[in-house]
């Protein structure tokens, strides 16, 4: 990687971190209960150092083959995400590798996580992914209309309530991909609506869950004014993927 290249690394940054502030001082929140993570999928390891060295702490990657190549390679303390779908059969090698995951999309991939870690000190920490905007999405639990349709509630409720009981993970909340829009305030009642599930779950089955995993590059200031409390960002922060 070329210099120049880790210099725009640390200006997109400074800039998104920028951004975050401004969000958080409309939404009068407080900048520190946004978490970025820097999704490096598809990037180097050069890159993910330059974004290190401009201070960021958490970085996300989703395919479990590239994360097993790259994570060991990176020397400096950071906290790894898993943000991609997982097969059941790769549950495995996560634990070793993440420290949290955020597409836990199955009961079956939820309890294999759970298996998998008996052995290790710590639970895992997770968050269920949840498809609340409708759109045709390939993972995730079904939850559009969840507010006025019982069944979908009601089927939600008894899937999440077995992912609860699950003794190794600790479950910190939800998580969700908003639709591409033309508009990004067209992706706001997404957000809005994953926030009204967490709370109704939380009520539900008095538990706390604190984290609310959304927004990416494109959606991530209406996301935080939602009260997004990680966002997910990679081509703000590392430019254009190849492929
Ligand atoms: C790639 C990816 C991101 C980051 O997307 P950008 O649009 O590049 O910010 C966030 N979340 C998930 C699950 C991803 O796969």
């Amino acid at each position: 990687m070329t210099e120049l290249a880790a210099v725009q690394i640390k200006q997109n940054v400074t800039r998104v971190q920028a951004q975050i502030d401004a969000a958080c001082e409309r939404a009068g929140r407080n900048a520190d209960e946004v978490t970025l993570v820097a999704v490096s999928k598809k990037k180097p390891i050069a890159d993910i150092l330059a974004a290190s060295d401009a201070g960021v702490q958490h970085f996300g990657e989703n395919r479990v083959e590239e994360s097993q190549e790259k994570i060991p390679q990176i020397d400096v303390p950071v906290t790894w995400h898993m943000v991609g779908h997982i097969q059941s059969r790769k549950a495995r090698h996560i634990p070793p590798l993440f420290h949290i995951v955020h597409s836990v999309d199955s009961v079956k991939l939820a309890e294999k996580l759970s298996r998998q870690l008996t052995d290790e000190a710590r639970p895992l920490d997770v968050l269920v992914q949840v498809n609340v905007s409708g759109e045709a999405q390939k993972y995730g639990f079904e939850a559009f209309r969840w507010r006025d349709d019982r069944a979908i509630r009601g089927h939600l409720w008894s899937e999440l309530e077995q992912i609860f009981a699950l003794p190794n993970l600790n479950v910190r909340g939800l998580m969700t991909l908003a639709p591409l829009v033309e508009d990004i305030e067209q992706t706001r009642p997404v957000f809005t609506e994953l926030a009204l599930l967490r709370d109704a779950l939380t009520d539900a089955f008095d538990i706390t869950l604190p984290d609310l995993s959304m927004g990416m590059t494109d959606d991530y200031p209406v996301a935080i004014e939602e009260g997004a409390t990680i966002v997910r960002i990679g081509r703000a922060i590392f430019g254009e993927r190849e492929g």
